[in-house]
């Protein structure tokens, strides 16, 4: 697929309304305005990739609202180098902005399908992440500890193995509440297990599912 002149002016609009939002990091809306979000769309569709509005990529679930990749990803506050997990990986495109901040990217999914899709996508486009199927709920304890961890599908409640898989002065972005709404919580482990919370505006996600997520 090409990125036109066309695509680009429609991106330089998107990142103009996220700006407008609320969100400050340039690292971040330079990302947004970089990556060709149509590409994740097929051709009919192209008009709605640069909409500030969540999109369904199959097996029932969607690509995440610009301005809220935007938000999820100013309060990771990605250092190049950063190991970074995300529980959710869908489409591959909060992976690309965290590729972009210069993250190295552990994503795990838990629906076959969109695993399958986006790990052979990526690499087309010429980014590289690792890809894991699994449930996300219990993290990815393999390739623990993390430096950031984030999770795009609203959870119940904070899953403790997250937690656990974060480095002292780590955190966790994770939208937190019932099936209608959720919280974005940014928690990050201090030392001793100490845990600092904070409380940002009400987001509605996909849910987290798995063993410590909401039951199928
Ligand atoms: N980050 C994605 C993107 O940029 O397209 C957003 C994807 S969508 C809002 C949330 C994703 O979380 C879905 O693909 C869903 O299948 C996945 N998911 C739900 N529960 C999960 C779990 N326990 N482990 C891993 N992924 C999960």
């Amino acid at each position: 697929m090409e990125d036109s002149y066309r695509h680009k002016g429609m991106r330089r609009q998107l990142v103009k309304v996220v700006r407008s939002k609320g969100i400050k990091d340039e690292r971040v809306l330079d990302a947004i305005g970089k990556i060709p979000r149509h590409f994740f769309f097929e051709n009919a569709l192209v008009e709605h990739a640069y909409q500030d509005k969540a999109f369904p990529i199959g097996a029932g679930q969607t690509i995440s609202q610009p301005y809220t990749v935007a938000f999820q990803t100013e309060l990771l506050n990605v250092k190049p180098g950063d190991k970074v997990l995300e529980i959710g990986t869908g489409s591959g495109y909060q992976s690309i902005v965290l590729l972009e901040l210069g993250a190295e990217v552990y994503t795990i999914e838990y629906q076959k399908e969109l695993y399958e899709r986006t790990r052979f996508a990526l690499p087309e486009m010429g980014y590289k992440a690792n890809f894991f199927f699994g449930d996300g709920s219990l993290g990815l304890p393999r390739f623990a500890p993390y430096d950031k961890i984030i999770v795009t599908a609203g959870a119940p409640t904070v899953p403790d193995a997250l937690i656990d898989q974060l480095k002292v002065n780590g955190c966790l972005v994770i939208p937190v509440g019932n099936a209608k709404t959720q919280q974005m919580l940014r928690l990050t482990r201090l030392e001793g297990n100490k845990l600092r919370k904070e409380v940002f505006h009400d987001f509605k996600f996909v849910p987290l599912l798995g063993d410590d997520g909401w039951k199928k």
